[in-house]
């Protein structure tokens, strides 16, 4: 018999690099912990940038690892590593001795341990820190979060995080690293991080999961287009991926998965202003009037277009099509197709063989032999630009009004695909009009 635990009120509260970059910020963060009491598992990242020209604790560590390998001396980075942790535990006045942390890590990077090693040293260290700040249990992740065979994530991680963090007081669960299934270190890719929080929340059913950063939440649209770009207050996992799969970048792409299983909100904050309610990202949002929630853009795309008539009654010629992509290891993003005609869109990194573009003549070669169309088109230098908001194809006068701003914005739509996911409209636009149309969009549905 399964049975369901019912969701905890507990807070997972993952703070990332800029958050925990110095004693100030590491005030911040305290100050923001002790203000909920809810706030029980803390997920810090290692120390990020401290300012524009800092480099980020994690990147110096790969460093140390590199300089290892090439059998040179790690100490000249190594000193500003460790310069870094006791400034700040200096600075906090905390009674905390790393000597003992720093030597371990520094010999065994020194001595040749693997590069996941190195890196996951700036969150193991830091975390000792955060702990001895709040007064919380520290748990190192080797204990609780578990890696399979493959390298992925192994679920067995929920019950042992569960199992460990059964008391009543605050937990302090370094991010970015667990355990392999030899026993090594190993760690998520870059930013994961905000990984390690979501399978924590998923392992303590928490009733929700904070990811604390520098920003007030996942912006409609990219600030360096539209500076005024407002946050968004609610939007659904599904929809985040539409908007992260076209170049917005908020939250690690694994983030996901382990808190929607669970249905968790994830709340994105502001460690530098949180009184702001930040994004929401949940399972279900009633869109109410706001039908789009979000515009995202990303260039460089390749089109290729096909003309045949009667193609609509040829059977077997859109997969004939495909199959000629498949061949030559090309995977597609699209493919929009109209009475006689069927275009591919095909992201520029995938026809890159050896550093040179040459797929592209070998697929009208095998198309003109295969499919034998009668016209074949190719356009280079594509953007495409999604628009997202759940039900939006349903939303009637929708597609009328972002096609009329374009327009009204004089920018020149030469693709169109509304997915069957029902939650985006993708246009096509030439790279040189991706700003202007990306604001058109914006301007009409914010
Ligand atoms: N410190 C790691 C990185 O810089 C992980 C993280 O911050 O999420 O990638």
């Amino acid at each position: 018999m399964s049975v369901t635990r019912l969701a905890t009120t507990i807070k997972v509260a993952k703070f990332g690099g800029t958050s925990v970059a110095t004693a100030a910020q590491l005030l911040k963060v305290k100050a923001i912990i002790e203000a909920d009491p809810l706030r029980r598992l803390i997920v810090p990242s290692a120390p990020g940038k401290a300012d524009a020209k800092d480099t980020k604790i994690t990147d110096l560590l790969y460093l140390c690892r590199h300089l290892a390998a090439e059998g040179q001396p790690i100490d000249p980075v190594w000193d500003k590593i460790a310069g870094r942790f006791t400034t700040i535990v200096k600075e906090l006045g905390l009674s905390l001795n790393l000597t003992a942390y720093l030597t371990e890590a520094h010999d065994r990077i020194q001595g040749g341990a693997n590069a996941d090693y190195a890196a996951s040293r700036g969150e193991a260290i830091h975390g000792r820190i955060v702990a001895a700040l709040l007064g919380a249990e520290y748990i190192d992740a080797a204990e609780v979060i578990f890696f399979d065979r493959a390298g992925r994530l192994d679920p067995r991680s929920y019950a042992a995080i569960n199992d460990r963090c059964k008391g009543s007081g605050r937990y302090v669960i370094p991010g970015f690293y667990g355990q392999a299934v030899n026993g090594d270190i190993k760690t998520f890719s870059r930013g994961g991080s905000d990984v390690t929080g979501a399978v924590v929340a998923n392992g303590v059913n928490a009733a929700l999961y904070e990811n604390w950063t520098d920003v007030s939440g996942v912006l409609m649209t990219d600030p360096r287009i539209v500076a005024e770009a407002k946050p968004i207050a609610e939007i659904t996992y599904k929809e985040l991926r539409e908007l992260s799969y076209m170049g917005a970048s908020v939250l690690h792409e694994e983030a996901v998965f382990p808190v929607r299983e669970k249905g968790i909100p994830i709340n994105i904050r502001n460690t530098n202003r949180p009184d702001d309610a930040g994004t929401m990202i949940v399972a279900e949002r009633d869109p109410g009037h706001q039908v789009v929630v979000g515009i995202a853009g990303t260039k460089g795309f390749t089109v290729v277009y096909l003309e045949k008539a009667m193609m609509n009654s040829e059977i077997g010629f859109g997969r004939r099509v495909l199959d000629a992509f498949e061949r030559l290891g090309i995977s597609y993003e699209h493919s929009p197709t109209g009475i006689d005609t069927m275009s591919v869109v095909i992201a520029n990194k995938q026809l890159v063989d050896n550093g040179q573009v040459n797929k592209i003549d070998q697929i009208i070669e095998d198309l003109q032999g295969t499919v034998k169309p009668d016209v074949i088109k190719v356009v280079p230098g594509m953007a495409l630009i999604a628009t997202v908001g759940q039900g939006m194809n349903h939303a009637v006068g929708t597609a009328a009004r972002l096609f009329t701003a374009l327009a009204k914005a004089r920018v020149n739509v030469r693709m169109i695909d509304q997915g069957s996911s029902e939650q985006n409209i993708i246009v096509g636009v030439e790279e040189d009009e991706l700003a202007r149309a990306i604001r058109a969009i914006y301007d009409e549905f914010a």
